[in-house]
């Protein structure tokens, strides 16, 4: 069933009966044309534009829990297209042009916010460099602004501005169609999407080993039993070392670290944009419950749990009370952890393996949610016709054998610095 205003009113006289699921729970299949393993923000993204774009419907998205219950559905929800360097910047751009049509385009409200971004300076230095990246978005068509400190001040008058303030605000890069988007909607939009296109999603369905002829995969070992496929794609975020080994793949350039998530009770209205502490690794915003939901830095140990540890609560929380001081009296709900595989050097990978049959898409770090549409798109791209797709073409494996890293950070191919 399609959604709309007509669809919603009949519902609701009639007691919001009727409305059926909103994707189909089958059976795998014993084949399809393509698997694709992981059901995170970047599988079902993928599967959606396959089926949609390429018009391979015959795909099963094989997830081990359930839908949301990756980092899709535990992140901070920031989406953005802010990036410098060649490689990111156009990419990034095209996941925000998704991201702008994206509810009408899968029929569902993924609550995509476009109340932009502050990028705070808290030094001249930072402020040049910000202008830098402001001046290298807008020679790419993408929106940017430098506001001096009076300018910041009348947009977010909650921040510390007095004498004591440790780190000063100097000013700010801004991008207004950057935001925030419900990250468990987006994951509900595209599987509703993809399944009304065909593709059969399977929750509670693990992949525990790999189906081969020759040197090629031919399909996967599940605990739901063995599943053939011409093409077996790779999405599992934070879990892509476990699965690639599984395929003889035991060196790929990534490590898995725990990032958490905070969310504060319900306020009023204090934050209208999102904010990131250019001071420390703090960022911000408020959720249309009333929560502030922030994050800061990884809880920097490898690990494959979903908690974080009490230390980084209270450097986040620190730095938060900095920035906001009148948040020291606000009470904490929730936080928890995610795990993100950070790459080498902090860029995603979109390849295909050495393994025919087998695609990787991984290294996604702490940006991988607002690239989940583009990166759908050019995987799903990379798959369907067997070639890169341009705007992923600095995104393959062997730039770290050829000594090409895409550092966005500037902190070069060095393990847990990105
Ligand atoms: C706390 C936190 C805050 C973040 N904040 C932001 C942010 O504000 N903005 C931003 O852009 N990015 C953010 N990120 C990063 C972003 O969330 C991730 O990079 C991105 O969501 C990862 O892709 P995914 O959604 O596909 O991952 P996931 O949702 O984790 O999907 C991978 C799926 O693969 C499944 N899987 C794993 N192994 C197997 C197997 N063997 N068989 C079957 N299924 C398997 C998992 O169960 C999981 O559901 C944040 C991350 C965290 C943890």
């Amino acid at each position: 069933m399609r959604y709309s205003v007509a669809s919603v009113i009949t519902k609701a006289l009639g007691g919001n009966k009727g409305w059926g699921r909103a994707w189909r729970d089958p059976a795998p299949k014993p084949s399809y044309d393509v698997i694709v393993v992981g059901g995170g923000g970047h599988g079902l993204a993928t599967a959606y534009y396959l089926a949609k774009e390429h018009g391979i419907r015959n795909v099963a998205v094989l997830e081990k829990g359930y839908l949301g219950g990756g980092n899709v559905g535990r992140n901070t929800t920031i989406i953005r297209s802010n990036y410098m360097i060649d490689g990111n910047t156009r990419f990034y751009e095209l996941s925000m042009k998704l991201w702008e049509g994206l509810s009408h385009d899968f029929n569902y409200n993924a609550m995509v916010s476009h109340r932009g971004i502050f990028n705070l300076a808290h030094t001249p230095g930072q402020y040049d460099a910000f202008a830098y990246r402001g001046n290298v978005m807008r020679s790419n068509g993408i929106d940017a602004e430098i506001l001096d400190r009076e300018e910041v001040r009348k947009e977010i008058p909650v921040l510390d501005y007095s004498e004591k303030a440790r780190f000063p605000v100097y000013g700010a890069l801004v991008q207004r169609r950057a935001g925030t988007a419900r990250h468990d909607a987006v994951a509900w939009g595209y599987a509703r999407g993809a399944d009304m296109h065909g593709v059969d999603i399977i929750q509670n369905c693990e992949v525990t080993g790999f189906l081969r002829k020759g040197d090629s995969i031919i399909g996967v070992e599940t605990t739901r039993g063995e599943i053939r496929a011409k093409k077996v794609a790779m999405a599992v975020a934070g879990h892509t070392s476990v699965l690639a080994a599984k395929a003889g793949m035991t060196r790929l350039p990534l490590e898995s670290h725990v990032l958490q998530a905070f969310v504060s009770e319900s306020i009023k209205p204090l934050v209208d944009t999102v904010i990131t502490f250019g001071a420390g690794h703090f960022y911000v915003s408020q959720s249309d419950k009333g929560s502030l939901v922030f994050g800061g830095d990884l809880d920097g140990y490898n690990s494959y749990a979903q908690r974080g540890n009490l230390p980084i609560v209270e450097h986040v929380i620190t730095e938060g009370k900095a920035l906001i001081p009148c948040t020291s009296r606000l009470r904490m709900l929730r936080h928890w952890g995610g795990v993100m595989d950070m790459s080498m050097d902090g860029s995603p990978i979109i390849d295909f393996t050495p393994t025919p049959g087998l695609y990787l898409n991984t290294g996604w770090c702490y940006g991988g949610f607002k690239a989940v549409p583009g990166s759908g798109w050019v995987f799903a791209h990379l798959i369907a016709k067997d070639e890169t797709h341009p705007l992923a073409a600095k995104f393959r494996l062997d730039r770290f054998r050829t000594g090409r890293p895409i550092d966005e950070k500037g902190a070069g191919p060095v393990p847990g610095h990105h």
